[in-house]
């Protein structure tokens, strides 16, 4: 998508470790026009692929997802990455965060994701495929079916999109980063 790639080449920032910081626009600062632009992008790719319901984690993904989720017309749902009190019936599975180097619990209720569900998951960044895989394991622990995943950005220098491929996932990324070295932003 030439207009988030031309955003990222403007506004986006490399960090140590090959982090691509975009705070600016969809991390922390959100340019609701990109952010729109991104969502019909992902409808566009995704309009004729039965799904039930549309999930993320929080808290990034919860943007692109529920613009989405209006131009689908699909209901959405983040997964919570504590174990809320409240939650009962839950599914959970450990994610390990790539940019804060530890594991955390990442969990869904039961009540909103079952076997009825065709899930299209939805997240900013896909770099290892730790979150995304987490994902896979709650929505098999449900009973339910993957039907994609979209994210804004991909890492394809990392191995996330390879993994999730081979396990026959689709997966859609608006942008694809190729290379971070030398803090250099490579585009495929
Ligand atoms: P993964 O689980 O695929 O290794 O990483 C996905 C998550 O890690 C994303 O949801 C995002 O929060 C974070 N992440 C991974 N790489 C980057 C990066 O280069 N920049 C930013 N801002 N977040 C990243």
């Amino acid at each position: 998508m030439e207009l988030l790639k031309e955003r990222i080449l403007q506004d986006g920032k490399c960090l140590p470790g090959e982090i691509l910081k975009v705070d600016s626009f969809i991390n922390h600062q959100m340019d609701p026009q990109l952010m729109f632009e991104m969502a019909r992008e992902l409808a566009a790719r995704f309009g004729q692929t039965p799904v039930t319901k549309i999930i993320t984690i929080e808290a990034s993904g919860i943007a692109p997802a529920i613009l989405l989720g209006y131009l689908m017309n699909l209901p959405v749902v983040f997964a919570k990455k504590k174990h809320p009190a409240t939650m009962e019936n839950m599914l959970v599975t450990s994610v390990h965060s790539y940019t804060k180097g530890d594991d955390y619990p990442v969990c869904i209720s039961a009540d909103y994701l079952t076997a009825v569900d065709s899930v299209l998951f939805i997240d900013d960044f896909l770099a290892n495929g730790n979150a995304a895989l987490g994902i896979v394991d709650l929505v098999r622990q449900a009973g339910a079916c993957l039907a994609g995943m979209g994210f804004l950005i991909e890492k394809g220098f990392q191995e996330g999109g390879k993994i999730l491929r081979a396990q026959g996932v689709r997966i859609e990324s608006l942008a694809i980063i190729d290379d971070l070295s030398d803090c250099r932003i490579r585009m495929r």
